[in-house]
């Protein structure tokens, strides 16, 4: 079959070589320049890295089998790191049971209702329920007002800004979730990985297994439209004054583009009105001489400071790979209809660079190389109440259409294991509809039916 794809971020390049391996001839479309999306890659001058931080945990199955799949097994490294806290102007190592005891701020009830509600947290598996809950209401009746004041609020804010008393419990359930099966997957306390040389590895590879299996990726070309062939059969993708036509297309950009290129009545309209929401980030990326902080990530509760957490990349990756650099991120997430994603980089740069000194007040800024604002409009979909019964479904109104993406993550994190577990489970339940001629659309809009999700392993 003749296949398009639109998006060449993980999710659309995933498909891309799995259904050009099977014998599809692919087309990719893609609007950067740069294929990878939020996982692409930056120049940073004296090496080369992903433009946000990325970190693989050893219970990312999934992830790992496609890596190994497309021959870069070998190229998997892994590292012991640490967690830390920042709260009451100092900072705690947070990165064992010893050290969760220990910690300060909160009382040894309240380190015992905290330890409760991820056990409990863990266990529940009925997210459906939790949809309907305030994820604030929930943290506080599990682990108590005082624990929940001084670490879950300030967690909550520094992540969803006011957005958080809209937001259901399994945006931290599924946090907690992953998290915790990180811990159980885990031979090492602690162990995370990477690809050596960064997701630009990766996606070297997958362009050229996705050439050699005779697909092409189209960088730089905006999708404006997509809409039935002109017979009804197949699909017409069309970018500014150029179409052509496909057997099947599959749609993996963010839900608002969705709405823009789809032709009236092609996606259902479930939700009545209700859209996708999404938060953006602004991530300040600084190129050390010297390493900033002992650990991997340091959560931060204090509204003092204007970033969400502190990424010690280089605690991860090995400074031999980036040229003997340290690398810290910054990150920083606002609604992505904010102002803020568009204050100019200076601005951000001076604010971040203070708060990063209240925070480390011996900073030595002689030693920072650089310090690169990165940032991005429509990463990470709002789990607000009831969030699944606004999601787009896989199926469209037409049998050839087909909508795979990150918005239909009802009650998972936003990571790249569960880009691959969607796409496998979409090309799992799909496989036959992908390779059946193409057909015209009975109705202009089909009757809604249930997104199917892929089970987890
Ligand atoms: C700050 C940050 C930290 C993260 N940390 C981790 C982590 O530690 N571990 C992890 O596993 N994951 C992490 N992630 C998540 C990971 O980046 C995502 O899971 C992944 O990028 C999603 O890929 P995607 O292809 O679904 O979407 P995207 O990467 O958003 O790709 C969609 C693509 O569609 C393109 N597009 C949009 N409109 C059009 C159009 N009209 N025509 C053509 N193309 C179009 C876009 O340019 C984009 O390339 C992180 C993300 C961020 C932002």
């Amino acid at each position: 079959m003749k296949i398009g794809v639109i998006g060449g971020g993980l999710m659309g390049l995933a498909l891309a070589q799995r259904l050009s391996a099977q014998g599809h001839r692919v087309t990719v479309y893609e609007r950067d320049r740069q294929v990878g999306g939020l996982t692409t890659w930056h120049d940073y001058g004296a090496f080369e890295w992903d433009k946000f931080y990325h970190v693989i945990l050893p219970s990312d199955a999934q992830l790992i089998g496609f890596i190994r799949d497309i021959g870069l097994g070998e190229r998997l490294c892994w590292a012991r790191t640490l967690t830390g806290f920042y709260v009451d102007r100092q900072f705690h190592s947070m990165s064992s049971a010893v050290e969760f005891l220990r910690f300060p701020p909160v009382s040894l009830i309240g380190k015992l209702r905290l330890a409760l509600t991820i056990l409990y947290c863990a266990r529940i598996d009925d997210w459906r329920r939790l949809e309907r809950i305030p994820v604030g209401a929930w943290l506080e009746r599990l682990g108590g007002k005082a624990t929940y004041e001084k670490i879950w609020k300030p967690l909550l804010l520094a992540k969803l800004g006011d957005n958080y008393q809209r937001v259901s419990a399994v945006f931290i359930w599924s946090y907690i979730k992953r998290m915790f099966s990180a811990r159980e997957g885990s031979a090492q306390k602690e162990q995370l990985g990477h690809v050596a040389g960064g997701y630009k590895t990766l996606f070297g590879r997958l362009q050229s297994v996705i050439g050699q299996a005779g697909g092409e990726i189209r960088t730089g070309v905006t999708v404006s439209r997509v809409a039935a062939a002109a017979d009804g059969a197949g699909m017409t993708i069309e970018c500014g004054t150029s179409a052509e036509r496909f057997d099947k297309v599959l749609f993996t950009s963010p839900a608002n583009v969705l709405r823009q290129v789809a032709e009236p009545g092609l996606v259902r309209d479930d939700a009545r009105g209700r859209e996708v929401e999404y938060l953006g980030v602004i991530c300040m990326v600084l190129v050390t001489r010297q390493p900033l902080t002992p650990y991997y990530i340091v959560n931060i509760a204090d509204p003092r400071i204007p970033f969400t957490g502190i990424i010690g990349m280089s605690n991860l990756v090995s400074p031999t790979q980036t040229a003997g650099l340290h690398m810290t991120f910054l990150p920083k997430y606002v609604d992505s209809n904010s102002p803020v994603l568009r204050r100019p980089d200076d601005e951000l740069r001076h604010e971040f660079l203070e708060g990063l000194r209240l925070m480390i007040p011996d900073l030595d800024e002689r030693g920072i190389e650089s310090a690169v604002i990165n940032r991005a409009i429509k990463v990470q979909p709002l789990q607000v109440l009831e969030y699944s019964s606004l999601v787009p479904s896989i199926e469209s109104a037409h049998p050839d259409f087909f909508v795979v993406n990150t918005s239909q993550f009802t009650h998972m994190t936003l990571n790249n294991n569960e880009v691959i577990r969607a796409v496998d489970g979409f090309l799992a339940a799909y496989a036959e509809r992908l390779a059946a001629a193409p057909r015209a659309a009975t109705a202009s809009v089909a009757s809604p039916s249930p997104i199917p999700h892929p089970q987890r392993a």
